[in-house]
């Protein structure tokens, strides 16, 4: 770009810069940017301007392509992510955590393997990115950074739904990294706002999930400790004759049925199909109360 004193302006880390100058460029409005990749530059540029203002970060430019805006932010939280895993390397070995976990309820499968296997956890954090950057850089299904086909945008929930158990995993085994990592990143609360806002195929939080410990696990990676898996999961009020109403995340699993509680994910009820008379739209069935029997 030339200035208007006709000095060329190079947006470019160049060696040697010093750690306070990186990315210290004037900010260039989205319309005159010209190269193939404006939508990953106006992305770090809103990134580096305040990483705290994630709405900003998150609202696309006036008719920016859908997918392309899901791509790119998808491609940015996978870049900044390795650099929690770099951190996590300093303290979660192979033999303390042997298993990816968050809450102790699931144990999370690589699925970077032919066959899915457990993998240590940070095994799995690596796996995961290096698969993740493989398709996010595959000629097949990204040929091109300016549009992009359904069918493979439609990929990118599964790389949303590994992704986030890495900072599951962080946050409840290396809490003090997690935190360090966070609150100068924000990384977290944008991949949270993100998917809420944003939306990926076959993945969703509840806007009340946040936290990771409130994070709604689902895909066909995890082992269900006890004999069921779930399928689908809700965030539902539960109407009790007993108790007044109450929320509960509510899943449609393989083998029956499974309430939790949404603060910290334990178990309140199960109950098997065959105990199961019938489902019914409720007497406020127009917003979406169902009777169970
Ligand atoms: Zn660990
Ligand atoms: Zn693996």
């Amino acid at each position: 770009m030339k200035m208007a004193d006709g000095v060329t302006m190079l947006r470019r880390n160049r060696p040697g810069t010093k750690a306070a100058d990186f990315c210290r460029w004037p900010d260039q409005p989205f319309e005159e940017m010209e190269s193939t990749l404006v939508v990953q530059q106006y992305i770090q540029q809103q990134i580096c301007h305040d990483p705290m203002n994630v709405t900003q970060i998150l609202t696309p430019p006036e008719s920016q392509d859908e997918g392309v805006w899901k791509y790119e932010h998808l491609r940015q939280f996978c870049l900044e992510l390795n650099g929690l895993a770099v951190r996590l390397q300093a303290e979660c070995h192979p033999e303390a955590c042997t298993q990816m976990t968050a809450t102790e309820q699931w144990i999370f499968l690589c699925a970077a393997h032919k066959t899915p296997k457990e993998c240590p956890a940070i095994d799995y954090t690596r796996h995961t990115l290096d698969g993740a950057a493989c398709l996010l850089n595959s000629n097949k299904y990204f040929p091109s950074r300016v549009s992009i086909k359904d069918s493979s945008v439609a990929k990118l929930g599964s790389v949303c739904r590994r992704v986030y158990r890495i900072f599951s995993h962080a946050y409840f085994h290396h809490r003090a990294i997690f935190d360090e990592f966070e609150n100068t990143t924000y990384l977290c609360r944008r991949f949270t706002s993100f998917v809420i806002k944003v939306g990926c195929a076959d993945f969703t939080l509840n806007s009340s999930c946040f936290r990771p410990d409130r994070a709604i696990h689902g895909g066909s990676e995890m082992i269900p400790v006890k004999d069921n898996e779930d399928e689908s999961c809700f965030l539902v009020t539960k109407h009790s004759p007993w108790r007044g109403k109450y929320k509960r995340i509510f899943s449609i699993g393989t083998a029956g049925v499974t309430t939790y509680n949404p603060t910290n994910m334990e178990i309140t009820n199960r109950w098997p199909y065959s105990d199961f008379m019938g489902a019914l739209p409720g007497p406020n069935a127009n917003h979406g109360q169902v009777s169970l029997a």
